[in-house]
């Protein structure tokens, strides 16, 4: 096979970095089956056999964790490793014998082994203040605090399905469907500093931004600036990332909403869009306690209360909203849900669409 050529905005070949046992089947496997939480085993139609530890990690790691990780990987497994879209790291063993001791040295080590099957799998979060210049919390940390809590089912497969937990730190951009999310909620228009916007912002930029047409070009204090119809402001945060000056992110009015139900595979039913089911919870650091509460409410009702094989969408259509709510001991407003028809024409409806 010849390596695809690299581009500049690409990712490079990943055949080169491949476990040769992986490279030598690709496309040919047989079948596959998981002897335990946390290990996969592929057999090839050749008869060659590949078992694969998962651990969780932290996602932002610093160096002398990945440095770690790859000393674990060169005496422990066969010096290959790769990293799932949950931010997994996973090791590649072609001797059953090899299975245990790197198990062990990954959780002497703190790196918990599952997160396959029917477990809580690592939580997906965006990138938050380490990479991002707009988020109003940090989203790795509540995905730290909440893990720490989730532990034993990320290392059991005791759920009904799947479930993938997610975080988003601002309400518009790199999030992704999730069985349960989290994410921020901004609950005011945002604060306009008017000396800076003409140095900082370009104007028509701003003004097409936003989603509802509430930003218009304003002379403020003999200075060309913004103002904000606040009776038309969502406050959804559009603004800000072309234009600092356009404050959104508050100590205070900054919350955290968990929203319920999306998922985006097409296994036995088509993908789903989430529904927010809980708003104006506190974005509350270091461990963000009421977040997590509210997750965890949610996470065993569904876990007591599902059929087998039932994700959360499937779980919440079967029973309905109305009993959700009743079940999670959750409040229900007329601004939580949006179960509105003329959406389906204009929101993505397919996980092979995207903005
Ligand atoms: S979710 Fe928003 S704030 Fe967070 S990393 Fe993505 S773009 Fe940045
Ligand atoms: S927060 Fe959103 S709705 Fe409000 S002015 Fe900015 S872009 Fe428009």
């Amino acid at each position: 096979m010849a390596m695809r050529t690299p581009i500049e905005s690409g990712v490079p070949d990943n055949r080169q970095y491949m476990h040769p046992a992986l490279l030598k089947n690709y496309g040919n496997w047989r079948y596959h089956d998981r002897p335990r939480p946390g290990v996969l085993h592929h057999v090839s139609h050749t008869g060659d056999e590949v078992w694969t530890v998962r651990a969780g990690t932290q996602r932002q790691m610093d160096v002398y964790t990945i440095r770690k990780l790859c000393d674990i990987a060169d005496t422990y497994a066969e010096g290959h490793v790769r990293f799932t879209i949950r931010s997994n790291i996973e090791f590649m063993v072609s001797d059953p014998a090899k299975v245990d001791p790197l198990i062990e040295a990954l959780t002497s080590n703190g790196f918990p082994v599952g997160g396959t099957g029917n477990s809580v799998s690592m939580i997906a979060h965006t990138q938050g203040w380490l990479h991002c210049d707009i988020p109003g919390t940090d989203a790795s940390g509540a995905v730290k605090a909440l893990m720490d809590d989730l532990y034993t089912e990320f290392i059991r497969e005791d759920m009904p399905n799947r479930v993938h937990l997610s975080t988003s730190c601002c309400e518009i951009n790199c999030g992704g469907q999730a069985d349960i999310a989290i994410i921020v909620q901004h609950t005011k228009p945002p604060t306009i500093n008017h000396d800076l916007v003409a140095n900082v912002c370009e104007r028509p930029a701003v003004v097409a931004r936003c989603p509802v047409a509430a930003i218009r070009p304003a002379l403020v204090n003999g200075k060309p600036s913004l103002e904000v119809d606040e009776k038309k402001c969502i406050c959804c945060g559009a603004c800000y990332p072309p234009c600092p000056p356009m404050q959104i992110n508050d100590p205070e009015h900054s919350k955290l909403a968990i929203w319920v139900g999306g998922k985006n595979s097409n296994a036995r039913g088509k993908p789903t869009f989430m529904k927010m089911v809980a708003s104006g919870l506190p974005n509350n650091p270091p461990r963000w306690p009421e977040v997590s509460e509210v997750v965890k409410r949610i996470l065993y009702t569904y876990k007591a209360d599902a059929r087998s094989w039932e994700r959360i969408a499937d779980w919440v259509e079967r029973i309905g909203w109305p009993r959700f709510f009743e079940k999670c001991d959750l409040p229900f407003t007329k601004y939580l849900i949006d179960d509105w028809r003329g959406s389906r024409s204009s929101l993505n409806a397919s996980t092979h669409i995207r903005f």
